[in-house]
Order: structure tokens, then C-alpha cells, then sequence
């Protein structure tokens, strides 16, 4: 089966967070699986295209409204990712050194045009087209409504939500923007008066999946106002959980971490790396170490932090470790916090990829007391790496961490809340100090099979099912 995924993310090349991750790793998993599963996305201009070595393999105009614009489609000359990727330079639009910004609706409408434009060349059109969030959830509607894309018009596509909160609207003061199309349907583009990108996308895909069974769910509850939407389509709606790619995350190999461990000798394995973080942050190392790493906003609760961590400082015998941006309001809390705390609290506030792998490796505790967590990476990453997520029960943190009071692996709380977080982090705390209890519950879930295997079949059979 011949594979199309299109994306604006995809690890190592271009990260913002785990959408890069999952299209970095599903297509490889696939392939091992006999299949040619393949990506196209943006050509940005950031360190990964400055250092390696590219070959354009096709240029063409593109019309976006009443511009034009003209783009490559360009293959890496050395690729050992396990997969295809096509890259689209659209020079002074989409090839930025930036992977989102302010005119996202124009960048990524013509990017999803030079797509299609593109495959429309191809002789062997690929079996199926997999969208990934809202920068590419306009491709359905392109392909089923648009003239000019008639022959896509029975290449079955799915669309993955990432994450529901985002939607791409934009007014119809941009309808222009979209290639001719019979304008009855102008519904398919609708949602609130709005064109919405991702409701269009629900709309108009043949199969709509989240990254976990229980997100899609929720989402037929709080979807950001889709939720009616998704209610409605929901026989075409499922949640196939994320994977991790154990090629890129084990403690075994993993060439980012200050030593390599495994389960046996996970003790002095983490001890090294978790003396590392403390000796670098200043942090006293025979305290449990408890560390956040990810976007400092709404949905990952870093509102609360700043209090949360105070009281949770205060009251226990911990250290916390924070490596995240965002929001400017929790950055200066969460800055301002340092002198307060000195030699039990500290953060990086910046994104790090080295950092955050020696992160996973070193604490004793993750915490993730998410609103909503579509899926979540972070708490798959630190069970493999033998510490013990902190989270709460929401999303995929809900399909993938079962409390110790459940004969499960982890401190599951309730509500993102100072005080359900503060009171997690005291179980953790009293954890920790059961010596043998702790030992044992982090040979266990080092043991815990999170990887792609099992979730690209099961996207591969989704794709079955729509092909028949
Ligand atoms: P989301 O996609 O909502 O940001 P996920 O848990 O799905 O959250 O994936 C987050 C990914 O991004 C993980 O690989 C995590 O390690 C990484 N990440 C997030 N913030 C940072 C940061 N500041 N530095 C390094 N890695 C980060």
C-alpha cells in the first residue's frame, strides 16, 4: 500500500512538539511493515535544511488567489530516516526559518495547493492521503470539491487531530485563496460562520482518527466548539493511541544521555544522569526529582505551576526541574520562583531537545498535570526511561497511566487544580521514600510496550478499511 502523509512537523527535521514526533516515526513503522509509507512538508529554513544536502526533483507555479508563486519539490540527498520525505519550498511564503506564525492560513494553503498540484502529476497515485491537524485538514475538502483536483477525487484520505484546540480559522475574506470549487458546497468549508479548516476536514475526510481512544471522546463533549460536529460524524470518528519510537527513545542507546542504562541497572543509570541535572541546575540530588517538560500554556496547566510549585516546595522534601516556553505570564512566575527556592528549584526556559532526553533519563518523577492531552508523548517517554509519571486523568494520559492505588504505575489525579497537583506530588514524595516499592514499580514500567508497532497496524487497517 502506497502512503502519503502531509504534514508541517516531522522529527528530526522540523519539532514543535509531538506531531513531529508521531510523523517522524509512523511512516518507518509502516514501511517495516511491507508498505511504502512516505511524507511531504514544508521545506523550512532551519538547521536540519542548512546542513544537509538537497535535489530538486520538480518545479512548477502555483496560484494562490491572484498570486503566484513558485515552488520545488526537493528530496534529501543522504536519508537514513527510515522513510521518504518531499519537501515544498515555497521561497518568501513557507520556506521561513519558523514552523508556524501570523499568516499560517496563506502558507499552509498554498503549501496543501503545491501538494496536490504535485500528486496530480504522479502516475502512481498514492493509496491514501493522511492528513495530520488543522495546517493540512483543507486537503479533503481540495481533493472531493475542487475542479482541478477531480482525479484525487476517489483516493481515500484520513484526517489525524493532533490536537482539537487549534482549527486554523480564517474569515471569507480569504475564500479566494481556495482553488474554484462548485460554491453549493460551501458548507463543507463552514463552521460558525467561519471557514474552519479542521471541521472541514471532519467533514469532508473519510475517516477522521485522534491519537487516543479516550481524547476522541472527550472531544464529542469539548471539542473548542466542534463538538456537535464531531457527535454528528462520529461513525467515521475513532482514536488510535501514539506510539514510541524506540530508535529514537531508549535509555539502552540513547546517544543524548550522560549514561546509557537498562532495567537491570536502572539505579546507577539514572543516579549519573539525574547528578548531571544537578549539578548543572543546582539542585540537591537526594531529594526525589520531579521535572515538567513541554509548552507553558492552558492545556498543560502551566498556569498553575508557578503556585502549585511553591506550595509543593514548601511542604515537601523535593526538587523540581521545569524545560519549557510559552506564555509570558507563567515564563516570569516560573523564572521568578529561582531565587526563592535556590538549590531545589530550577528551569530552562527554551526548548532543548538534549536537555529534555536527559530529563527523562535522570528524574525520579514526571509531571504532566495536563487540561486536555490529546495523547501525550512525554509520560510514554518516561515510563521507557524508568520514571514515574505524575498525571493527570485526562486525554491519552488517561489510556496510558494507571494509578498505584489501581495496581497500576503511576500518581493519577483528578482535577488541574494547586491542590490536586500539590497532593500528587506528596504521594509521589511518599512513594519515593518506600525504597523498594519505588524499585519495583520502575522495573515495571521500563518493561511497558509503548511502541509503533501496534498502532501503525492499526492505522494501516483503518486504511484497509476504506480502500475496500
Ligand atoms: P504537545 O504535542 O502537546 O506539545 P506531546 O506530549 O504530544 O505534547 O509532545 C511533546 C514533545 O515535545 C515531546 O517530545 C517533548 O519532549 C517535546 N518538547 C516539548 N517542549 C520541549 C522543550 N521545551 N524542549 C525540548 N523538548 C520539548
Amino acid at each position: 500500500m502506497k502512503i502519503l502523509h502531509i504534514s508541517a512537523e516531522c522529527y528530526p527535521i522540523a519539532k514543535v512538539g509531538g506531531l513531529a514526533d508521531v510523523v517522524g516515526a509512523l511512516p518507518k513503522y509502516q514501511n517495516n511493515k511491507g508498505h511504502i509509507s512516505e511524507v511531504i512538508m514544508p521545506f523550512y529554513d532551519n538547521s536540519f535544511t542548512q546542513k544537509n544536502n538537497f535535489t530538486t526533483i520538480y518545479t512548477s507555479d502555483l496560484e494562490l488567489g491572484n498570486s503566484n508563486y513558485s515552488y520545488e519539490i526537493k528530496t534529501l540527498d543522504k536519508n537514513t530516516l527510515g522513510f521518504e520525505v518531499f519537501f515544498v519550498s515555497i521561497p518568501n511564503l513557507l520556506s521561513t526559518d519558523f514552523v508556524y506564525s501570523f499568516d499560517d492560513t496563506d502558507r499552509f494553503l498554498a503549501f496543501q495547493i503545491a501538494v496536490l498540484d504535485w500528486v496530480l502529476t504522479w502516475e502512481k497515485k498514492p493509496d491514501v492521503v493522511q492528513c495530520h491537524d488543522h495546517h493540512t485538514a483543507l486537503v479533503p475538502f481540495l481533493m472531493t470539491q475542487v475542479v482541478k483536483y477531480k482525479k484525487l477525487r476517489k483516493i481515500p484520505n484520513v484526517l489525524t487531530i493532533h490536537n482539537a484546540q487549534y482549527q486554523g480559522w480564517f474569515s471569507y475574506d480569504k475564500l479566494h485563496l481556495i482553488p474554484d470549487f462548485d460554491k453549493a458546497r460551501i458548507g463543507l468549508l463552514d463552521w460558525d460562520n467561519q471557514i474552519n479548516p479542521l471541521a472541514s476536514g471532519i467533514k469532508c475526510a473519510w475517516r477522521v482518527n485522534t491519537v487516543s481512544p479516550n481524547y476522541m471522546e472527550e472531544l464529542k463533549l469539548h471539542a473548542n466548539g466542534l463538538e456537535l460536529l464531531l457527535q454528528h460524524e462520529s461513525a467515521k470518528c475513532s482514536g488510535i493511541l501514539n506510539g514510541i519510537d524506540p530508535e529514537v527513545w531508549d535509555p539502552q542507546t540513547d546517544s543524548y544521555i550522560v549514561k546509557n542504562y537498562v532495567s537491570r541497572i536502572a539505579q546507577s543509570g539514572k543516579k549519573a544522569n539525574k547528578e548531571y541535572l544537578c549539578n548543572k541546575f543546582n539542585l540537591d540530588k537526594d531529594k526525589p526529582l520531579f521535572v515538567f517538560i513541554g509548552r507553558l500554556v492552558g492545556e498543560k496547566g502551566a498556569d498553575l505551576f508557578a503556585s502549585a510549585f511553591e506550595r509543593a516546595l514548601t511542604e515537601s522534601s523535593i526538587s523540581i526541574l521545569l524545560l519549557g516556553s510559552g506564555n509570558s505570564k507563567a515564563e516570569h512566575e516560573l523564572n521568578a520562583l529561582k531565587n526563592k527556592f535556590e538549590g531545589t528549584y530550577n528551569c530552562y526556559i527554551g526548548y532543548d531537545e538534549k536537555l529534555s532526553h536527559i530529563m527523562y533519563a535522570g528524574a525520579d518523577f514526571l509531571l504532566m498535570p495536563s487540561r486536555v492531552e490529546p495523547c501525550g508523548l512525554n509520560q510514554m517517554y518516561a515510563l521507557r526511561y524508568g520514571t514515574i509519571p505524575v498525571v493527570r486523568n485526562t486525554g491519552g494520559l488517561k489510556d496510558t497511566v494507571l494509578d498505584i492505588d489501581n495496581n497500576g504505575f503511576g500518581i493519577v489525579h483528578e482535577n488541574a487544580s494547586v491542590t490536586d497537583m500539590v497532593s500528587a506530588i506528596k504521594r509521589a514524595e511518599y512513594l519515593y521514600n518506600e525504597t523498594s516499592k519505588f524499585k519495583r514499580i520502575r522495573n515495571k514500567i521500563m518493561a511497558i510496550n509503548n511502541s509503533w508497532d501496534a498502532s501503525a497496524q492499526a492505522y494501516v487497517n483503518l486504511y484497509n478499511s476504506i480502500i475496500q
